[in-house]
């Protein structure tokens, strides 16, 4: 008999199982709304054009080799991102007291961002949203992290529970982790306003309590890169220390590329130098040193005027397809008559809207309609087109009628 006889089957991804079922579903109407990737109008993945030509330079460079880059990556991405999600006038980039490391996309900035934490910080607690996007639950924990959470979503208003969040966030311990979704809430969709974030701001800083940014949709959000990192750039701003964790998965389209940056806002330069000592002895042992393709993609876009003009222009025809999808699915039930008030739809902002659709009424537009989505009724806009919005309405509008 095997040694690993005893093992048990493991259930799939909350997320990405949602796949797993698309695929094996054979109807020619069914649609994936599950995992949060860009779809054309034609339904099909997009590679921005910015990222073939940044490829082909890079292609058509026989100076390049597949050297190890250094554990902390690519030395000119770090230096882009930090500009990128800072601001290029930063005074913090400016008085070098940010370390930036290449992560395996948003999801390792994360967890290395955790783990040295775990190591190095007094306070073990993370306050996570309730909800927030499934996997950083288990990240933080298996980084070492113990995870609590704060209130944020309100279902009644399909909004922020704003009183719920702060009460929450003055109840926390002195010095704890609170982690903040940058834009683009996932999966909610709902943000706080800027006077919201000057209020968290306050009360965060008042009480010491250590801001981890996820910036998983720089630029996603409102179509503007710079628009999208107010609220990080407000927290650096006033010279106290955060984290930030960078994906480049959704804004330049690279998720398999696995791209990503995790930045660390500290006091002074010194303090900088000593945590990023730190953070080698953390990515050392976990994958030694990260990938060298995506992050020169990334590098070639960010420093050429152009290339990086023609980002822009692309990433806000991306924003502007989802904005767009929500007025039409939001026109489309209003067409049919759906009852209740889907306003939510157009109010919510980034990949996803919420839709307040429960389990039961998932598992029916799935079955009856071959409509995949995430159980806590969560709709990725970025996977519907005008040709597959009025199949969405009508499948919503008979899940609540
Ligand atoms: N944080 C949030 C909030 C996300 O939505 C995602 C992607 N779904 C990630 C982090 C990480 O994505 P990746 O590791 O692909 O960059």
């Amino acid at each position: 008999d095997s040694v690993f006889a005893h093992i048990v089957q493991a259930p799939e991804d909350p997320i990405l199982g949602v796949t797993v079922a698309y695929n094996k579903d054979p109807s020619p109407i069914k649609l994936n709304l599950g995992v949060g990737a860009y779809r054309t109008e034609e339904g099909k993945p997009l590679v921005l054009n910015v990222v073939r030509k940044a490829e082909q330079i890079l292609v058509n460079d026989r100076s390049r080799v597949k050297e190890y880059l250094p554990i902390t990556g690519l030395g000119e991405f770090n230096k882009l991102s930090a500009k990128l999600i800072f601001g290029a006038e930063s005074p913090a980039i400016r008085e070098n007291r940010i370390t930036t490391v290449q992560c395996l996309s948003g999801t390792g900035s994360l967890r290395v961002g955790g783990e040295f934490l775990a190591r190095h910080y007094h306070q073990r607690t993370i306050y996570i949203p309730q909800p927030t996007w499934g996997n950083h639950i288990k990240v933080f924990q298996l980084a070492g992290l113990s995870v609590k959470y704060y209130r944020y979503y309100d279902p009644k208003t399909r909004g922020l529970d704003f009183q719920g969040m702060l009460e929450d966030l003055s109840s926390a311990p002195s010095g704890a982790i609170i982690l903040l979704h940058a834009c683009a809430h996932n999966p909610t969709g709902v943000d706080p306003t800027l006077e919201q974030w000057e209020q968290i701001r306050k009360l965060m800083r008042s009480k010491a309590l250590l801001p981890f940014f996820d910036s998983a949709y720089q630029g996603f959000a409102s179509g503007s890169l710079d628009g999208d990192a107010q609220p990080i750039r407000m927290f650096v701003s006033d010279g106290g220390e955060c984290f930030a964790a960078q994906s480049y998965a959704k804004n330049m389209g690279l998720y398999g590329e696995r791209v990503g940056a995790l930045s660390i806002v500290c006091k002074s330069s010194d303090v900088a130098s000593r945590v990023e000592s730190q953070l080698k002895l953390v990515i050392r042992p976990m994958y030694s040193n990260p990938p060298v393709h995506g992050p020169s993609i990334v590098a070639t876009v960010l420093k050429d005027r152009d290339l990086y003009n023609e980002w822009t222009l692309e990433l806000k025809a991306m924003a502007d397809r989802i904005i767009s999808m929500r007025q039409q699915l939001f026109d489309a039930l209003r067409a049919r008559g759906t009852p209740g008030d889907w306003s939510h739809i157009i109010k919510q902002i980034g990949m996803f809207t919420f839709t307040g659709l429960n389990k039961e009424q998932v598992a029916f537009m799935t079955r009856e309609y071959h409509i995949y989505m995430t159980s806590d009724g969560r709709i990725s806009m970025a996977g519907l087109s005008s040709r597959t919005v009025p199949h969405l309405a009508d499948a919503i509008n008979a899940a609540v009628t």
